[in-house]
């Protein structure tokens, strides 16, 4: 039931930014104040009792649902941007993407070895740059690292979960 509110609130644009994409836009679930509720009362309770205590949203559309979460687990929220947005000192990891390659940052100071994190983005589609988030929250040494994303796309044989070790607990509320 509420994954059927929740699809049927999200947006598809064809060929959006390149012709053959079909872009979930998740821009819809967010301006629907029933929707964040059933994402983060869902999300909240696949959490709640997992001992989080930073919530790290990935650039930009993972900061929405991911500080409101945060806020209702009791956790800190903590930022992972594209370089040079950062003012303090950070830790960086870099990856592969189509054309070329990819930075991205976190606050040194941001996340430390007594945390469990809870890495959130809104969609799963290659796993590259969670892949790289990952590795990233890696270098802090946390406990425990759990991923999350809204929708997981599986069309087109898309299978972005390969790219992680099959230990790493992994999440999504709507897989399409
Ligand atoms: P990936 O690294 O391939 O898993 O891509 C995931 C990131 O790209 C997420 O931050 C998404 O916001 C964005 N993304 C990739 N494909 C799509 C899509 N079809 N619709 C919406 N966002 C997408």
């Amino acid at each position: 039931m509420n994954n059927e509110i929740l699809l049927k609130n999200l947006r598809n644009v064809p060929d959006f930014p390149i012709p053959g994409i079909q872009f979930k836009d998740v821009s819809t679930l967010y301006k629907s104040a029933k929707c964040m509720r059933i994402m983060v009362n869902e999300l909240y309770e696949l959490y709640k009792d997992k001992g989080i205590t930073k919530v790290v949203g990935i650039e930009s559309r993972g900061f929405v649902v991911g500080a409101a979460l945060a806020v209702k687990l009791g956790a800190g929220f903590v930022m992972c941007r594209k370089p040079g947005k950062l003012p303090a000192e950070t830790r960086q990891e870099s990856y592969m993407k189509e054309y070329g390659k990819d930075t991205i940052e976190i606050h040194t100071d941001a996340i430390n070895e007594k945390d469990v994190v809870l890495l959130h983005d809104d969609l799963l589609a290659t796993g590259g740059s969670m892949k790289a988030a990952y590795d990233l929250v890696q270098q802090f040494n946390p406990k425990k690292t759990y991923i999350n994303f809204i929708i997981e796309l599986t069309i087109e044989g898309m299978n972005g979960r390969a790219v992680f070790d099959p230990s790493i607990e992994i999440t999504t509320l709507l897989r399409i």
